[in-house]
């Protein structure tokens, strides 16, 4: 099995569900980019987001759902989670990231890590879901719109600082949960 289909290994075992219903699953992510990282993904086969159509609107109206539920579950406000996908998913499998917005992580290693969280590498689910809705298909970035992205400066999402590199932006966003 590759590393791509890792998660559908996940979800394969019960004991890493912390919510689960008739039709999706909400886990732990396994290398966490912030205090709080869950993934909630449909039991269907369904590879990304690439395959979506709109008779899969319900369907992600229920992954948001979830997503609320596992916040309220773990006691935190939603106002301090971001809820959406990745423009250009690695892993198969359909996931929704529900990740607390203080990017406190050991995990947190790379420019790449930041920028796919905090430009529009990262499609909040209102998005996604309007652009569904109103195009039927969620459509690819270019290539260049994607290397541009990526190569966006480490800009704090809690105030104007631009770090220089990680390790001085990880101290920064410590800085700002620690307040
Ligand atoms: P994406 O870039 O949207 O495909 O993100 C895939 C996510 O899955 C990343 O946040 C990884 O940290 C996470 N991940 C990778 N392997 C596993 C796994 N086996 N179980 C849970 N989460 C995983
Ligand atoms: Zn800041």
């Amino acid at each position: 099995m590759s590393w791509q289909t890792g998660l559908i290994k996940t979800i394969l075992d019960p004991s890493n569900w912390i919510i689960s219903t008739d039709v999706a699953v909400v886990i732990a992510d396994k290398f966490p980019k912030a205090r709080h990282h869950y993934l909630v993904l449909p039991k269907a086969d369904i590879a990304s987001i690439f395959q979506l159509n709109k008779t899969h609107l319900p369907l992600l109206e229920e992954l948001h759902l979830l997503a609320h539920n596992v916040i309220e579950i773990r006691g935190e406000k939603i106002d301090n989670f971001q809820i959406g996908f990745h423009a250009e998913p690695s892993m198969q499998r359909l996931h929704l990231h529900v990740i607390s917005k203080d990017f406190v992580s050991s995990c947190l290693k790379t420019k790449k890590h930041w920028n796919s969280f905090n430009t529009p590498l990262f499609l909040p689910y209102d998005s996604l879901y309007t652009q569904l809705n109103s195009e039927g298909t969620i459509k690819r970035l270019s290539k260049v719109t994607k290397e541009a992205l990526l190569a966006t400066p480490l800009k704090c999402n809690q105030c104007s600082f631009v770090a220089k590199n990680i390790p001085s932006f990880k101290e920064h966003l410590q800085d700002h949960s620690a307040l």
